[in-house]
């Protein structure tokens, strides 16, 4: 079936800024509340929302088999469980009804109310019930960064590196939409020089720019998925900040990895965008060397094209660009991940959600995070107030966009907003 959605050509009755990330090639899935205090499964063109259980209610999704109350829902997961050829049959069914040509809603007004709505008047929710989340490390340029700081020169990559998409399963608690701010957490870490660890709020918190992909029902319980179907099952990507703690890791995550430096918080910009969508900005990942074992090796391009940014913007002033990269850097592609994470068996549910690893480019102005960033603190980033950063300040807010451009289309993630707070203080 083909993915009508992505004709470049299309254009859509709804006015769209220019260099707005939604035009009518975009449609992604989210899950909103309107001002009348409704939650609903939607979509989204220029600035506006598009409620897409109305639509339903209102008969523009008939024909394609749906369960009646499909969009009335607060998460995307039954939509998602539904599969590849749906989630196509409803984005190609969306990019006609708003097709400039196309007079059914266009011309009714009554319905067109009942519908659509400015994005300043509806509050972004999670789009999907995330039953588990796992944070992949597959980006060979930070894994080296990160090398350098905490292990012997010799050594950069650990000596598994190069074969296994590493990975530790994250805490899905814990994720939450663009624009909830987070409090600086509390943690035992251990002071440079000193033998006995303290307790108290970690003085070294940072953002990790990553982008993530959700998954339909991949297997039941034992099976695994081979490689050249893994793709079929990710229904779509989201930029994610893997919020950090460094000092916190350093001195917790030996032997067993992560816990609490990381699981505090992780946001994600609210709106999915398909694979659907994305397919026109597939591109060709780095050379894998050694060549990975059989069950991960692919050919073809399995890598994205995606600009990514982040930007700090401290209390009461403008925001700052430190870091420009692209997620075409990855070493594994997500059809690599998915199959390792399913190679013994584990199962992989609707509305999984997998973060890539940091995105970091090869120059000091592209890396992902504050650590790479400043090197471990020692050369702190100037933001255009005049003040310094080494890590992220109470009151600053991080915020991380993406977008894809080619022949002249651009799609677009929106973005992922978080303020970080002070310390919780119980009252
Ligand atoms: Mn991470």
């Amino acid at each position: 079936m083909p993915i009508s959605a992505n004709n470049t050509k299309r254009k859509s009755w709804i006015e769209v800024p220019v260099d707005s990330d939604f035009p009518i090639q975009n449609i992604p899935f989210g899950v909103f509340i309107t001002k009348d205090d409704v939650i609903t499964i939607g979509t989204r063109i220029g600035d506006c929302a598009i409620d897409m259980g109305a639509l339903q209610q209102l008969n523009y999704f008939e024909g394609i088999e749906l369960t009646d109350d499909m969009f009335m829902q607060d998460t995307l997961n039954d939509f998602i469980s539904d599969g590849k050829k749906t989630w196509r049959l409803v984005r190609n069914r969306l990019a006609e009804l708003f097709d400039e040509t196309n007079p059914k809603l266009r011309d009714n007004k009554e319905h067109r109310e009942i519908v659509i709505f400015n994005v300043k008047y509806i509050e972004m929710q999670l789009p999907v019930l995330i039953g588990d989340y796992t944070d992949f490390f597959s980006n060979k340029e930070h894994a080296v960064n990160v090398g350098k700081i905490y292990r012997d020169p010799e050594h950069l990559l650990s000596p598994n590196w190069l074969h296994i998409p590493v990975a530790y399963h994250g805490r899905s608690s814990s994720i939450i939409p663009s624009g909830i701010p987070v409090h600086r957490p509390m943690g035992q870490t251990l002071p440079n020089g000193e033998k006995t660890p303290v307790f108290g709020p970690s003085r070294l918190v940072d953002f990790e720019l990553e982008t993530a992909f959700i998954t339909t029902d991949v297997n039941v319980m034992g099976e695994n998925i081979p490689i050249n179907e893994a793709e079929d099952y990710i229904f779509g990507m989201v930029i994610l900040n893997d919020w950090s703690a460094r000092d916190i890791q350093k001195w917790e995550y030996e032997p067993l990895g992560p816990f609490l430096s990381k699981n505090f918080a992780t946001s994600i910009s609210p709106w999915i965008i398909t694979m659907d969508a994305l397919e026109p900005f597939r591109a060709k990942g780095p050379k894998q060397d050694p060549a990975p074992l059989p069950y991960l090796q692919q050919k073809g391009k399995h890598n994205f094209d995606i600009n990514l940014e982040v930007a700090i913007q401290p209390e009461n002033s403008e925001a700052t660009i430190v870091t420009i990269s692209n997620v075409k850097h990855m070493y594994w592609s997500m059809s690599q991940q998915l199959t390792h994470h399913t190679s013994n068996g584990c199962r992989v549910n609707s509305g999984d959600m997998m973060g890539s690893g940091t995105v970091s480019g090869t120059t000091q102005d592209s890396f992902g995070s504050m650590l790479e960033l400043t090197l471990g603190g020692k050369t702190p980033i100037k933001l255009s107030d005049g003040s310094e950063r080494k890590f992220i300040n109470d009151g600053d807010t991080v915020i991380m966009k993406g977008f894809c451009k080619n022949n002249g289309v651009r799609i677009g993630f929106g973005e992922v907003s978080t303020k970080l707070l002070p310390p919780f203080v119980r009252k």
